[in-house]
C-alpha cells in the first residue's frame, strides 16, 4: 500500500474540541449556549443511531439539545407546526430534520419550513441557493467535512481537477459546488456518465458518493490522486457477517492514490462534528458576533 490513510477519526475530534472551546467562549463572554434541536419524524432504526449519537455528541460539546421524536402517525401540519415554533425559539440555533421523513410527509417543504439561518443541515432552498452563488450560507455537513479533509491533506485546492461520483443533492451538488468555490476544474458524474473510469482517470481528487459497494478500482485513479469516500454499504462478508465498506475498493485504491480516507473511520465521523461547527457557526451569526474561523467553508 502506498496511499496516507486520511484518518477523520482523529480530525473529527480536533473539529469537537475547537467547537467546545468556542461553545465555552460563548457561554463566558456572551452568556450564550448554543441550542440545536433535532427533529426525528419516523422510526427508520439508521435515523435513530444517528440522532442518539448526535445529541451525546452536541452536549459533549457543552451546547444544549433539545430532541423531538414524533410517531410515524404524526402529521405534516404537526410537523410545521413544530418547526415553526423551533424557529421561534431563542434557545434553538440550529434545527435538523432527520430524513428520510415517513411516506405521507413532503420533506421538501418541510425543510423549506424551516428558518433558513437556523439551517444547519444546508438543505433550505435558500443556503443551496446562497452555496451556488458564492454567497455565505449554511453548508451541508457530509460535504462540508470532505472540503475540510481536502484542505488539510493538499492545502490550496485551486486549479486541480476534480471529479465527484454522484449528484445527490445531499452530497454530490453541494461537494461540486464547494470544489468550484475553492477554484477546482470539476466534473460532476454519475449513472448516465460515459466512460467513467477514463473520467476519473483524471483526477486530483476523486469524491465517490454513489453507494455501490467497492465501485471505484484502483486502476481507474490517476497515481497519487486524493481519494474521499463517502459511500456507507454494508455487505455480507459470510453467513450473518456483515461490514461496513464504502464506493471504493480500499485495497486496490490504496495501491494508486497518494491519499484515501477509509470506511468506517474517514468522512463518516466528520458529518455529525461539522452539525456541531455549524450549529456554532449559526448562533454566532445570528448574535452578530464574529463566527469561529475554519469551522465552515
Ligand atoms: P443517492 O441519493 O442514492 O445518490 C447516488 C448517486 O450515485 C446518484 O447521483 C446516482 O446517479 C449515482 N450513481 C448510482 N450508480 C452509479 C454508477 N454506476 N455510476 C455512477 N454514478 C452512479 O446517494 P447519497 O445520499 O448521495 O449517498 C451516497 C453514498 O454516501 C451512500 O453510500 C450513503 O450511505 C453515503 N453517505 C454517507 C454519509 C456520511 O456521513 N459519510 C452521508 C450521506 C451519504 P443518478 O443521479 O444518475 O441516479
Amino acid at each position: 500500500m502506498t496511499a496516507a490513510i486520511i484518518d477523520g477519526k482523529v480530525f473529527a475530534a480536533g473539529i469537537r474540541a475547537r467547537v467546545a472551546e468556542h461553545v465555552t467562549r460563548l457561554r463566558q463572554e456572551h452568556g450564550i449556549t448554543p441550542g440545536l434541536a433535532v427533529v426525528l419524524g419516523g422510526e427508520d432504526p439508521a435515523s435513530q443511531v444517528y440522532v442518539r449519537n448526535k445529541g451525546r455528541m452536541t452536549v459533549e460539546a457543552g451546547m444544549q439539545s433539545f430532541e423531538h421524536r414524533l410517531s410515524t402517525e404524526t402529521s405534516e401540519a404537526d410537523l410545521l407546526t413544530l418547526v415553526q415554533r423551533l424557529n421561534a425559539d431563542p434557545a434553538v440555533h440550529g434545527i435538523l430534520v432527520q430524513l428520510p421523513l415517513p411516506g405521507h410527509m413532503n420533506a421538501d417543504l418541510v425543510i423549506n419550513a424551516i428558518d433558513p439561518a437556523k439551517d444547519v443541515d444546508g438543505f433550505h432552498i435558500s443556503n443551496v441557493g446562497r452555496l451556488g452563488t458564492g454567497q455565505k450560507a449554511m453548508v451541508p455537513c457530509t460535504p462540508l467535512g470532505c472540503l475540510m479533509l481536502l484542505r488539510d491533506r493538499l492545502g490550496s485546492l485551486s486549479g486541480l481537477d476534480a471529479v465527484v461520483i454522484g449528484r445527490s443533492n445531499i452530497v454530490g451538488k453541494p461537494m461540486a459546488q464547494l470544489l468550484l468555490g475553492d477554484s477546482c476544474t470539476v466534473t460532476l458524474a454519475h449513472s448516465r456518465t460515459r466512460d467513467l473510469p477514463q473520467v476519473v482517470r483524471r483526477a486530483d481528487i476523486v469524491v465517490a458518493a454513489v453507494g455501490r459497494p467497492g465501485m471505484v478500482t484502483g486502476d481507474w485513479l490517476k497515481p497519487g490522486a486524493t481519494v474521499i469516500d463517502v459511500g456507507i454499504n454494508r455487505i455480507e462478508t459470510a453467513p450473518g457477517e456483515t461490514r461496513l465498506v464504502g464506493d471504493c475498493d480500499f485495497d486496490s485504491c490504496a495501491e494508486v492514490a497518494g491519499a484515501i480516507t477509509p470506511v468506517p473511520g474517514g468522512v463518516g465521523p466528520m458529518t455529525i462534528a461539522c452539525l456541531l461547527a455549524n450549529t456554532v457557526t449559526a448562533c454566532c451569526r445570528a448574535k452578530g458576533i464574529p463566527e469561529p474561523e475554519g469551522l465552515t467553508a
